[in-house]
């Protein structure tokens, strides 16, 4: 542990992360590596299940691979090699482009195993984690109302305590407390999206294809089979069962108005019987949680307060995938704040952050503008049946779609369907 800390009396750290997901234990990994005293605050102790389809694309093994993460199959890591998409009565298997930026191989890995391993990484490059601790509110100067610090409840007394630092990076998911404790609520002019998810044991648990069901169908009278909301996953988790799963868009007509957990048990109910999908083979409850989307709180920085992964709105409002984003911003925010603690306290400092929201609209800007263009057109169920209908049996142009949908494309000197994606995220304004 590195112990050499430049922080000043009265701080109890350098700077502070909040919540040790994905998005926080990649930020309290690289700031640690990069030698600053990081305390990162996480209100379970681990490990501990979160409720997620435990799928990764490439773009998220990339973000792994970034943080020196063994992701080999010796490793222990089950690769697949694409994504299954079944609509219109049709199933097509889509490998993974092969691409300069990213690996060839998506991943899967229960998300209790996954988050623990990540939050290790953060210990052993240095962090100090603390578990069992709430973060209730950011503690604000009352002069400059700047973030100096977070109050938090401790242990299973929950214990009143106070943490103060120069800079707080939020990184505690959807409910993004920190960020509303300063009146920072979520922009409604976003997409967001609920998905709920059970694990069976399923003898389709070993498969080489992330299978996305673009419909969903209740099979109860089969002599008139209904067409349900929302989109549906079945991942092979490798060791026996299976993660399945369904989400619905705010743009969707059914979202807010609907039982997702019944939803989930009238599509799996239809689904042959031999997959498994019954209660008597379920281990578990059912899961549920919300998908902020497309930068749906923001400003990502403002007053010694970064916003990272799901407390930024940072999930792909193409696919509902959230860990990559979660690490990819985690990265650019900790690049910020290095750079920001190597300066004087003051405007110079305050520049260093600044590049903060600058740099993830960079990267993510016009994407996430495309996309939440698409989550409106795809909540209207004639758009999406007419795509189902007619874009599925196009190769050429489902390669184009996993390329956007996925965000798995060369920016620079990719091929002709790459340069296609890279110009129309070039031409979008930011969202
Ligand atoms: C049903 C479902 C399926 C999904 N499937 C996928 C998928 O297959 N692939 C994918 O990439 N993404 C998926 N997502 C999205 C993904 O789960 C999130 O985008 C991702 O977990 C975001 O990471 P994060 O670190 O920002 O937030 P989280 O993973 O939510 O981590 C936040 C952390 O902060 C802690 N915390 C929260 N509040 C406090 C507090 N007040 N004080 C201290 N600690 C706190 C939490 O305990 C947690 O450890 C899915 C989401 C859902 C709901």
């Amino acid at each position: 542990m590195i112990t050499s800390s430049r922080r000043r009396p009265g701080e109890d750290a350098e700077v502070i992360v909040v919540g040790a997901g994905p998005a926080g234990s990649t930020a309290a990994t690289y700031l640690a590596r990069a030698g600053l005293d990081v305390l990162l605050l996480e209100k379970s102790s681990f490990p501990r299940e979160k409720v997620c389809g435990d799928g990764l694309t490439p773009r998220g093994v990339k973000q792994l691979i970034d943080l020196g993460i063994d992701t080999t199959e010796k490793a222990g890591w089950l690769h697949n090699r694409g994504l299954r998409v079944v609509g219109g009565g049709r199933t097509i298997e889509l490998d993974w482009p092969e691409l300069a930026t990213f690996p060839p191989y998506g991943v899967v890995r229960p998300r209790q195993d996954f988050d623990e391993m990540l939050a290790r990484t953060a210990q052993h490059a240095g962090a100090r984690l603390l578990e069992q601790t709430t973060v209730q509110s950011a503690i604000t100067d009352e002069r400059t109302g700047r973030v100096i610090g977070v109050k938090a409840v401790t242990g299973p007394d929950k214990k009143p305590v106070s943490y103060r630092a120069p800079l707080v990076v939020a990184c505690d998911g959807v409910s993004a407390r920190l960020a509303l404790s300063v009146g920072l609520d979520k922009r409604e002019d976003r997409p967001m999206g609920v998905a709920v998810r059970r694990y069976y044991e399923s003898p389709r648990t070993k498969d080489d294809y992330l299978e996305s069901h673009l419909e969903l169908w209740d099979r109860s009278n089969p002599a008139d089979p209904k067409l349900l909301p929302g989109y549906g996953w079945i991942f092979g988790m490798g060791d026996g069962t299976v993660n399945v799963g369904l989400g619905i868009l705010s743009t969707s007509k059914a979202y807010g108005k609907t039982d997702y957990r019944a939803l989930l048990k009238s599509w799996l109910d239809g689904t042959p019987e031999e997959w498994g999908f019954r209660d008597a083979n379920a281990i578990g409850k059912v899961g549920g949680a919300a998908l902020p989307m497309g930068f749906n709180r923001t400003p990502h920085y403002r007053d010694g307060l970064l916003l990272v992964g799901d407390a930024g709105g940072m999930v792909n409002p193409f696919n509902g995938e959230g860990i990559a984003y979660a690490m990819e911003s985690a990265r650019i925010a900790s690049e910020c704040v290095v750079h920001a603690l190597a300066r004087a306290e003051g405007s110079s400092r305050e520049r260093a952050l600044g590049r903060y929201p600058v740099a993830i609209k960079q990267a993510l800007g016009g994407y996430y503008r495309l996309g939440n263009v698409f989550s409106k057109l795809i909540g209207n169920p004639h758009i999406m049946k007419a795509a189902t209908r007619y874009g599925l049996p196009m190769d050429g142009l489902m390669k184009l779609v996993l390329k956007l949908l996925a965000g798995l494309y060369d920016p620079k000197d990719g091929d002709a369907l790459d340069k296609m994606v890279a110009t129309a995220v070039r031409l979008a304004p930011s969202a």
